[in-house]
């Protein structure tokens, strides 16, 4: 017998619960849903069920083995009527027996809430009227209506109050007061992406518990923050110190014209809030910094890099990989682009294990000076939606190390898998910040460098070439090492004397110094603050470094 079944006729439930005797079981529950005389304030006369069958039989089916699986229960079986019922008749049976009555329950309720999200059925409803209305069982379950009847007034004040705020947003973007009494009614409804067995009740309940970062409110971002607003994020952060203007609009669909001239941060959560009230926005309209980056990154927990440029793309990458959290990469540049996820949750290879120097500035996509067609950038932003949420839910197929690059007029796709380098700096960092202390004279301040050679000190630069072309170390002695070349390189690093170590900021130079020392090179030292502490012949300190490392 199949433990989930549809039946046109009357449910028997005695003759059901006798199939789930069992001399071992000491206990047995049930559920019956039964068909009600009303629904949402109006009066029902009866209802009809339709499903789809096959589908529904094979889902219904996995949530029963699941429940025998998960709660460890002796039998287990599930029968929904289909086809037209009368008031009082009994919809849908659930019956549990097991060894004792806790799992019976458990599972009984784990059953019952199961089929509810995820078996494609639908019910009509004929009212009093004579009206009648398909409605999605899954409505029934969703979160404002489950807490209905005792919560009422309670919701209804807060959707109230979310809907002002919507309103008054659209007022001040001199869109004007076209939201209709229709929509101060309306809720928020996941019931498309809930029926999907991967997503449902427990999934939706994920989406909600997570909070994501997107930086970059442009072409990649609109996409990013319309579907995952859509989707029910619990907590978004946009990210943009941009103003919108009107060469943007032909592919920022969220925005409009009235809206030139404002903070695009602003006029995206102001869509956001009126998409979905129950989305909680944080607005930054800010650059992202060095200085600023890990505060910012710190409270959520996916990053979408919506941005276009590549010191963004790598402050991204360096702040991820040291806090260990995932971040959706993507890059468009005229009909092209490409994808990149980088997960150093997982151990997984990042950008700099790819291009440890950031050189390949022709790929992103400054739209001003290259042009671009508006999907271009959403279909990116859209594949970036899916990776957050294929991320988030934990969905099959995650893309790995993968960098996916996609031509949009020949609509060819090529993949690269990316590999975790071992001499990558900014993995180097991270591994090396979590090792303990080397003792407390390992970090040494000077206000110049000559200072130091006068000390006796051998001054390393260990920067990225890069960085010294932007900013050359003030210092004429100082020899040039790359951090991966003195820890990993083919001949290994031998102080002949006192080794300063210097960076940007203090923080590789301090992580290599006492990454030496580990290795017994006891005279090796990390110049505290990096350049950027230093002060110049005037004793003015050193601009921020405009490179990305740390
Ligand atoms: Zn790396």
């Amino acid at each position: 017998m199949s433990t989930f079944t549809f039946s046109r006729e009357r449910i028997d439930a005695e003759q059901l619960r006798s199939r789930l005797t069992d001399p071992a079981a000491g206990g047995y529950a049930s559920f019956e849903g039964w068909v009600r005389n009303h629904n949402d304030g109006l009066p029902v006369r009866h209802l009809e069920y339709e499903a789809f069958e096959q589908l529904a039989v094979k889902e219904g089916e996995r949530i029963v083995a699941e429940a025998l699986a998960r709660f460890g229960v002796e039998h287990a079986a599930c029968v929904h009527r289909i086809g037209d019922l009368a008031i009082g008749e009994m919809a849908v049976w659930v019956g549990v027996s097991s060894r004792h009555r806790h799992e019976a329950f458990l599972a009984c309720r784990y059953i019952i809430d199961e089929v509810k999200h995820r078996v494609p059925i639908w019910k009509k409803e004929h009212y009093g009227n004579g009206d009648s209305g398909w409605v999605n069982c899954e409505r029934c379950a969703t979160p404002w209506q489950e807490h209905r009847d005792g919560d009422q007034h309670a919701h209804r004040d807060a959707d109230q109050h979310a809907h002002r705020d919507a309103d008054q947003h659209a007022h001040r973007d001199g869109r004007g007061p076209e939201h209709s009494a229709d929509q101060a009614t309306a809720k928020p409804d996941y019931s498309r992406q809930m029926t999907l067995k991967e997503v449902g009740a427990t999934g939706q309940a994920k989406l909600r518990a997570s909070a994501v970062l997107v930086v970059g409110c442009g072409g990649l971002g609109v996409p990013v923050i319309s579907y995952l607003a859509g989707a029910g994020i619990g907590r978004l952060g946009l990210l943009d110190s941009d103003r919108l203007e009107a060469s943007n609009l032909h592919r920022q669909t969220l925005y409009s014209l009235g809206d030139v001239g404002q903070p695009k941060a602003e006029l995206a959560a102001a869509r956001v809030r009126a998409l979905n009230p129950e989305v909680n926005v944080s607005v930054h309209a800010v650059r992202l910094e060095v200085g600023n980056a890990a505060e910012l990154i710190a409270p959520y927990d996916l990053v979408v890099d919506c941005t276009d440029n590549f010191t963004t793309k790598f402050l991204l990458n360096d702040q991820c990989v040291h806090l260990g959290k995932p971040v959706i990469f993507a890059s468009v540049y005229q009909y092209e682009g490409q994808l990149q996820v980088v997960r150093p949750d997982r151990d997984g290879a990042c950008l700099r294990c790819v291009w440890p120097e950031a050189t390949r500035d022709g790929l992103v996509g400054n739209c001003a000076e290259a042009g671009v067609l508006g999907p271009v950038p959403g279909v990116f932003g859209s594949l970036q939606a899916f990776e957050a949420l294929k991320v988030l839910l934990d969905l099959p197929g995650q893309s790995g190390n993968a960098i996916v690059f996609l031509d949009l007029l020949t609509l060819s796709m090529s993949r690269v898998t990316a590999r975790r380098a071992s001499s990558c700096p900014q993995h180097a960092i991270a591994r090396l910040s979590a090792l303990p202390p080397a003792g407390d004279d390992v970090e040494v301040s000077y206000d110049s460098l000559d200072e130091a050679c006068a000390a006796g000190f051998e001054v390393i630069d260990i920067r990225e070439a890069r960085e010294c072309s932007e900013l050359p170390i003030p210092c004429a002695q100082a020899r040039h090492t790359p951090m991966a070349q003195l820890l990993y390189g083919q001949a290994p690093f031998v102080a002949t004397g006192r080794s300063l170590l210097v960076c940007a900021s203090g923080r590789r130079s301090l992580a290599a110094a006492q990454e030496l020392r580990s290795r017994g090179q006891t005279a090796v030292y990390s110049l505290k603050g990096g350049i950027s502490a230093l002060a110049d012949d005037q004793g003015r300190t050193w601009p921020a470094p405009r490179t990305t490392y740390l």
